[in-house]
């Protein structure tokens, strides 16, 4: 019996990893130009560092882990990056270098959820962290890179929902409040909203379940709510992120109840929608994180990031071709064959053969289907040495020297 990809997993086939190598490339060339620089965390790390970064009352933390012992020792597969990244940033000291510290992550994330269209258990995401800098323009850069990333991409009709959580004071307050005008209904929310309650009410607010969902409509609770208040710094620095994004032309709605789904979110907290391929879609969520810095075990240091998923990034773009090989070397001469074949490759051009001494015609057939010129090398071809190059398309061909061939390769 053949063994299968675990559920929840996919392996990224040849076609598919084109098109991720060029979100990627484009990822590399408009991170490099915004002065992010790449990092590499590893896939697992202390349970701990979830629990404390990620947050105790979070879905993910709660639900979602793979976490298993080794050597007496709690360990978690990374859910998300965002944490490790922090962690980086402490154990090598960056804080000490010049700020901000501007960094960019790609790699596999893992969660324990119910596999439906678009979520796996094995994941990819790709995303930026930004530390060391208070000011909403950090915030502003940080949108715009994205922005400029997901055109870059091909992305088409994007754009930003935009809210502000605010600082400790004002979250306490706007706690407080939500949590007056829920308590009435309480008893007849979902299991989860009635644990949120008591660990982060604001999470109440995005409530998926169908039944809480008619509740608030209901009772008009989310018009009841409205909106968090802010104090004076926060409406300040919420009005000067959105003044940057005017000024750089960034198109944003304000979205009063977009909270994130992490606990570790200060101020800034936004989501990038695209309207590629019909329906609206969210592909990009981040914020301000004024506080993980320091929960994790640092100085006080502000920061600001956001993560896409690579998979939903990859079926919101156009798909390129497979590129055909460029020659196709055929030959009843396999050493000649593997000579000239990888004369062809180191003029930065692809080549391939038939690896055999199979009849010509049958090495053409097969040429014919993935290349675009066949270069055949037979017995009288060695030789003169010369080769004939025949074009896959209209079959012309033409003998050639075999050194002006090698040469004319460009
Ligand atoms: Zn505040
Ligand atoms: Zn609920």
């Amino acid at each position: 019996m053949i063994i299968k990809a675990q559920k929840g997993t996919k392996d990224v086939l040849p076609e598919e990893y084109i098109q991720w190598k060029n979100i990627l490339n484009k990822a590399d060339e408009i991170f490099k130009y915004a002065n992010f620089k790449q990092i590499s965390t590893p896939i697992f790390e202390a349970t701990e560092l979830f629990k404390r970064g990620v947050g105790d009352s979070t879905d993910i933390v709660n639900k979602e882990m793979y976490t298993f012992e080794k050597s007496e020792r709690s360990i978690t597969l990374r859910p998300e990056n965002t944490a490790g990244v922090v962690r980086a940033y402490l154990e090598h000291n960056m804080q000490r270098e010049i700020q901000p510290v501007k960094l960019w992550y790609f790699g596999p994330m893992f969660r324990y959820e119910r596999p439906q269209a678009g979520r796996q258990r094995q994941f990819h995401q790709l995303g930026v962290e930004m530390f060391g800098i208070e000011d909403a323009s950090a915030d502003a850069d940080c949108i715009y890179t994205a922005v400029k990333f997901f055109e870059a991409v091909g992305l088409k009709n994007l754009s930003v929902e935009l809210n502000s959580l605010g600082c400790n004071s004002c979250r306490n307050k706007f706690r407080e409040k939500i949590k007056n005008l829920i308590e009435p209904v309480l008893s007849e929310l979902c299991f989860d909203c009635q644990k949120r309650f008591s660990t982060n009410p604001l999470r109440i607010l995005d409530c998926k379940n169908e039944t809480c969902k008619q509740i608030f409509d209901e009772k008009q609770i989310l018009e009841k709510i409205s909106h968090i208040e802010l104090c004076e710094e926060c409406s300040t620095h919420y009005s000067q992120l959105k003044s940057h994004l005017d000024m750089l032309n960034v198109k944003y709605i304000e979205n009063p109840f977009l909270v994130r789904g992490l606990d570790y979110y200060t101020r800034t907290v936004f989501e990038i929608k695209s309207e590629n391929l019909g329906s609206q879609n969210a592909v990009c969520g981040g914020g301000r994180y004024d506080n993980l810095v320091e929960t994790l075990g640092g100085p006080k240091t502000p920061a600001v990031g956001w993560a896409v998923g690579m998979e939903r990034l990859y079926s919101l773009t156009e798909k390129d071709n497979v590129k055909n090989i460029d020659y196709f070397v055929i030959s009843d001469n396999i050493s000649e064959a593997l000579k000239l074949t990888n004369e062809i490759r180191n003029r930065n051009k692809t080549a391939e053969m038939d690896y055999s001494k199979r009849k010509f015609t049958k090495q053409i057939e097969k040429a014919s289907k993935i290349a675009d010129f066949a270069v055949i090398i037979g017995e009288s071809e060695i030789a003169k040495h010369t080769i004939t190059i025949k074009n896959l398309k209209n079959f012309e061909q033409t003998e050639i020297d075999r050194d002006i061939f090698i040469s004319s390769i460009n």
